[in-house]
């Protein structure tokens, strides 16, 4: 049950709310504040309350607008939920996250301050203000490269503020959320993670905005219960989804893209979703013409693989894009965006 309070509702209402809930009802196990852009909700959770005789006791109260109770599982990624604008900023930079289609692209993994470099000047020179690359990389193999750790994190904290970009990197276990979020301005949980639930609420617990990637045999369901873990933690909602593929018997790609999943998520959530043709085709020759049809679909971004010289990649060189073959696809991007009408950057 969620209870929405007015737009000039003060911390003493808020209060009050979550002291009369509990009092209330004893099944009352927790109640949380969540501070949306237009007006904060005060969320009661418990199971067996009694809903009827809780809503007649509160919504009578100082600062309340209206009492909602959301039928799906899943309760703040419910589209019931109502929007929140999503807006990331450091510095000079911000980006907006509903609405748009904004492109996310960086290498699979930081291997070198050349590389990283050579990455952000040339992604940040056409635009693009996110730069991905990972530190902890979920590797198949024990015996594959790991990633740099803290030392990619620093190098690559500093490309991105070097060239005005947001920094989007993964942390793969609760012990190096703290860590991973002193230097990113979005934290990724990797499909292999999606339901790591103590790592779910970790990084909700750090208030940093989070890219959730849908589990490899995730329902979308799942995925937003997933991001519920998260969401319950933050103050503020910041969840964005990704979808990269999901695992069947098809073995043309390296995973099976379920596009038109975005027509069942814009249903049932608010939150903005991402979309990842790389880890979906797993060969960079497919990764434009993906990257058009999310752009077509209506995804709010696009995040991409590139490398300045995939051959020498240490991870996921095959479906990077070189940093030429980008530019070439991010320019179609914003061509085709113009003829569509869509808000891409
Ligand atoms: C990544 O984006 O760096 C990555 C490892 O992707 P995924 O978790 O989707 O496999
Ligand atoms: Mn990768």
């Amino acid at each position: 049950m969620i209870v929405v309070m007015k737009k000039e509702a003060s911390e003493g209402m808020v209060a009050a709310i979550r002291k009369v809930a509990v009092e209330s009802d004893k099944k009352i196990e927790d109640t949380r504040v969540v501070e949306g852009d237009k007006q904060s909700t005060v969320h009661l959770m418990g199971t067996g309350f009694d809903k009827d005789y809780l809503e007649n006791r509160l919504s009578n109260l100082e600062g309340v607008d209206k009492i909602i109770h959301i039928s799906s599982k899943y309760k703040i990624a419910s589209r019931d939920f109502g929007e929140s604008k999503m807006e990331v900023k450091r510095g000079e930079t911000s980006v907006l996250f509903n609405g748009n289609t904004v492109m996310a692209a960086g290498p699979c993994a930081i291997e070198s301050e050349d590389q990283i470099m050579r990455s952000a000047e040339a992604l940040a020179s056409q635009g693009v203000k996110i730069l991905r690359g990972g530190a902890f990389k979920p590797r198949s193999s024990p015996y594959d490269f790991q990633g740099l750790g803290e030392k990619g994190l620093k190098i690559a904290r500093k490309a991105a503020d070097e060239f005005g970009m947001l920094f989007v990197t993964e942390a793969m276990s609760t012990e190096h959320v703290s860590m991973v979020s002193e230097y990113a301005d979005i934290i990724q949980i990797g499909t292999r993670n999606m339901q790591n639930f103590f790592l779910l609420m970790a990084a909700g617990e750090t208030n940093k905005p989070v890219m959730l990637k849908r589990g490899l045999s995730a329902t979308t369901d799942e995925l937003l219960l997933a991001a519920d873990y998260i969401l319950c933690k933050q103050d503020k909602p910041q969840v964005i989804l990704c979808l990269r593929g999901i695992r069947t018997f098809e073995s043309d790609t390296r995973n099976t893209l379920d596009i038109g999943a975005i027509l069942a998520l814009r249903e049932k959530t608010w939150l903005p979703v991402f979309f990842d043709p790389s880890h979906a085709a797993g060969k960079r020759d497919q990764v434009e013409s993906l990257s058009q049809m999310a752009l077509v679909a209506g995804y709010n971004g696009i995040m991409v693989e590139t490398h300045p010289y995939p051959g020498e990649a240490l991870c996921d060189g095959k479906q990077s894009l070189t940093l030429d073959e980008f530019k070439q696809m991010y320019q179609g991007l914003s061509y085709l965006s113009r003829r569509i009408g869509a808000n891409f950057s």
